[in-house]
């Protein structure tokens, strides 16, 4: 059953459980009025002959005893059956009850009237000695218009509670149930798709449980559809990458096998590109799985690495392989971060790389660490040809190449680097100015201080 249907059961069976009370309390109420009528009524009609004998005297209207009677009717039978009336109430003088047989010995019986105001009394009939007989009779007006009013708060209580009860089961339903609704309908189509529709539900009041659930569902769905897209985007410009030297290899062997290498030195300049094609696609193939691991956020090996080492080595390499380059290092403060040594060798190896490779020869390069307060620094500036301010946000993501900027790579070099750091929860960025050069730079948290 739905939770929807189960609420409006729920409050059926409330307001016929209230209902089912209410009445009962409305017939005992009643109940104990008329008991108490009809107990007055058996005293009355115990003293049959003493109330008649007073209600027929002279002075019948006054005196203690007819102050305490001025509701009661008493009449006499005649021989033709009508009643002789000798006391008469007070609020209805004419009133006569009607006799409908013999009711000696019933107790006391509800009968309406045949003449006067009053429509129903409850009566008894009490035997005067002889062949005489007296009916004492009392209005039921005071008990029924208390049984009216009472039957009228009942049903405005009732009525109060029902619209409150139905306002409730709207408010519940408009603010948690049917957004609900409508999130499962958007689940389900997003299901019916396989995950492919990026459907967003309407954003319910989000002080609501229902509200934070549609909020949740609505960036989960935003989240693998943006998930999806970038791996779409991934798998179509790794196939891009790849293709380009396999084009390349697949061109050089049919070149061979129609015998379009003809001398040594057009097969051994064919094997260099061969092998330099094929080492691309390695390091195109090692920095996709670099970047699958570190995406995984795979378990790094933590140790204490000092930055300023690190770039030291770097700058050791970089004047062995590059002699013509004035190469500084400069270290401040306390360089130690607790990272994993190769892979923060492998980030900054890798911008120092794309510093030698996008300035011109000669140019210096200078690599600095240093500490600012709870963060360790390193940062690699260059030159050289700079990066149009237009391209800096994008030079970080996958396969991003600024066009135009010299030697061919794959443009995952920075993906790696920014997949690296943000793996060591680091932060990652870049300052060029385009024909000046440019500051590649990374910030680790300081390792913390023993002892
Ligand atoms: P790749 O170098 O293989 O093209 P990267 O991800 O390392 O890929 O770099 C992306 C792009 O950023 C490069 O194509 C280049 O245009 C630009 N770039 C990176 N480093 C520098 C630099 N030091 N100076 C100028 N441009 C740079």
């Amino acid at each position: 059953m739905t939770l929807r249907r189960r609420l409006g059961v729920a409050i059926a069976a409330l307001l016929v459980i209230m209902a089912l009370a209410f009445g009962g309390v409305f017939f005992t109420q009643r109940g104990y009025q008329l008991s108490q009528l009809d107990d007055r009524l058996s005293g009355l009609s115990a003293n049959t002959k003493a109330l008649v004998a007073i209600s027929t005297r002279a002075d019948a209207g006054t005196g203690a005893a007819a102050d305490l009677l001025t509701d009661v009717y008493v009449g006499v039978h005649r021989a033709n059956g009508t009643l002789r009336t000798v006391l008469a109430p007070d609020a209805d003088p004419t009133l006569v009850p009607r006799l409908l047989g013999n009711e000696r010995d019933a107790g006391a019986v509800t009968r309406t009237t045949s003449s006067g105001d009053t429509e129903r009394v409850r009566l008894v009939e009490a035997f005067l000695g002889g062949q005489r007989y007296a009916v004492v009779a009392l209005s039921m007006s005071g008990v029924e218009a208390q049984s009216r009013r009472l039957a009228i708060a009942l049903l405005l209580a009732w009525l109060v509670v029902a619209a409150v009860a139905v306002l409730t089961a709207y408010w519940i339903d408009r603010l948690g149930l049917r957004p609900i609704a409508a999130l499962t309908a958007a689940a389900e189509h997003v299901t019916a798709t396989g995950g492919r529709a990026a459907v967003q539900v309407e954003s319910a009041n989000p002080a609501t449980e229902a509200g934070r659930l549609g909020t949740a569902f609505n960036t989960m769905v935003a989240t693998t559809a943006a998930g999806q897209e970038q791996l779409r985007r991934f798998v179509a410009d790794a196939s891009h990458e790849l293709r380009t030297p396999l084009t390349t290899l697949r061109g050089y062997s049919s070149l061979y096998a129609q015998g379009g290498l003809a001398t040594d030195d057009q097969v051994a300049d064919a094997m260099g590109r061969i092998n330099a094609e094929a080492a691309r696609m390695s390091r195109i193939v090692d920095d996709l799985l670099d970047l699958t691991a570190l995406g995984d956020r795979a378990a790094l090996d933590l140790a204490t690495v000092d930055l300023a080492t690190v770039l030291d080595d770097l700058a050791a390499d970089l004047r062995v392989r590059n002699p013509d380059r004035a190469v500084t290092v400069q270290h401040s403060g306390r360089t130690l971060v607790v990272a994993d040594s190769d892979r923060i060798r492998q980030a900054l190896t890798a911008l120092v790389a794309n510093a030698v490779k996008y300035s011109a020869a000669g140019t210096p390069i200078e690599l600095v660490a240093e500490q600012r307060g709870g963060v360790v620094g390193a940062r690699v500036v260059d030159h050289g040809h700079g990066i149009p301010a237009s391209e800096l946000p994008r030079v970080f993501d996958r396969f991003y190449r600024v066009a135009g900027a010299g030697p061919k790579g794959s443009g995952l070099g920075l993906a790696v680097v920014a997949a690296i750091v943000s793996a060591h929860n680091g932060r990652y960025g870049v300052e060029s100015e385009p024909a000046q050069g440019s500051v590649f730079w990374i910030e680790l948290a300081a390792a913390p201080v023993s002892g």
